[in-house]
């Protein structure tokens, strides 16, 4: 099993990445897929699985290019990391337009080119022991 994002390889049974939290898939991602997805920009966040369906049903009306990341979270409760919407660089200023009168909740817009705004969940934890020298 491979994650499609950061191409990490997992024993059978694993079905989602540990670092990217997206579902893994049965073949080695393709290198021209690869870089489809590292070209998607990060939008927003939300903790509310309502507000990524409210999303994903708007964003559909409009034929727009889009995935959530870290969507598989919403089916544990609590969250424990926010669901992250991530569309093409040339649709990221149409996107906001169309989601800012939506008026979501849970929800953090990114401003600039990072999150900065949202308090992501601590999921990768600094090694406690001499890792680091
Ligand atoms: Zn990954």
């Amino acid at each position: 099993m491979y994650c499609p994002r950061c191409n990490a390889e997992y024993v059978e049974g694993v079905t989602e990445c540990a670092d990217c939290g997206i579902g893994l898939v049965a073949e080695p991602p393709d290198p021209a897929d690869q870089v489809a997805y590292v070209d998607y920009e990060h939008v927003l966040a939300t903790y509310n699985p309502g507000d990524v369906a409210l999303l994903k049903s708007v964003l559909d009306s409009e034929e727009l290019d889009y995935y959530f990341d870290g969507e598989d979270f919403l089916y544990s409760t609590p969250m424990v990391q926010p669901a992250e919407l991530l569309v093409r660089p040339e649709d990221v200023d149409r996107v906001r337009e169309i989601i800012k009168p939506l008026h979501l909740t849970g929800t953090s817009l990114a401003h600039d080119e990072t999150a900065e705004g949202i308090e992501l969940a601590d999921e990768e934890e600094p090694p406690a022991s001499d890792e680091e020298e």
